[in-house]
């Protein structure tokens, strides 16, 4: 069985191996702590420093961009971050960023949880620094980047608002661009 903080290698096989989990759902997000938001399952992926590939807002996103006719590659991981989406011939790098994970800050749904704060709050400032340095990284090599907040396509209640606003971007001169939705 895969405890709360268990960062083994072997570990992260077993649970694998076992993964039965779905996406997270929005009806799943409420209340102030994150033990509400994930599953122990899911939770175990992300402690154990797994990636979590194919989520619901990855998945809004690569449909978004093939309904406007933009086609993409997925998780090349020789760049660095190993961006979610990339757009080679405009040599666009796209992450969909879970707002928990990476420590969205002020978002709703990146709340510290209530207990082991510190732990968590470390945890978080290493995973937006080891953001940081890839989009850096990338931007130095002449991609440009966007990032994707969760927040931003649960917000985009239709597949239009989300179409919309990526390819607004796509079109745009900007290097560097942020969709999110913070109150
Ligand atoms: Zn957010």
């Amino acid at each position: 069985m895969c405890e709360l903080f268990c960062v083994q290698a072997t570990c992260q096989r077993q649970y694998k191996q076992n993964e039965v989990d779905g996406p997270i759902s929005p009806s799943e997000s409420t209340g102030n702590t994150v033990t509400d938001i994930v599953s122990p399952g899911k939770r175990s992926e992300m402690m154990s420093g797994i990636r979590a590939k194919d989520t619901k807002p990855e998945m809004r996103v690569r449909k978004a961009l093939f309904s406007r006719g933009y086609r993409y590659r997925l998780h090349r991981r020789d760049l660095p971050g190993t961006p979610d989406i990339i757009l080679a011939g405009r040599r666009v790098a796209i992450f969909v960023h879970g707002c928990f994970w990476h420590g969205h800050v002020g978002c709703n749904l990146a709340k510290v949880p209530s207990t082991r704060t510190d732990f968590w709050k470390r945890k978080f400032e290493l995973n937006q620094q080891r953001d940081e340095a890839a989009i850096s990284a990338l931007l130095a090599a002449g991609w440009r980047v966007l990032v994707v907040w969760e927040c931003f396509v649960r917000a985009a209640k239709t597949e239009q608002v989300l179409e919309t606003a990526l390819s607004s971007w796509l079109e745009s001169a900007s290097s560097t661009g942020t969709l999110q939705s913070i109150p």
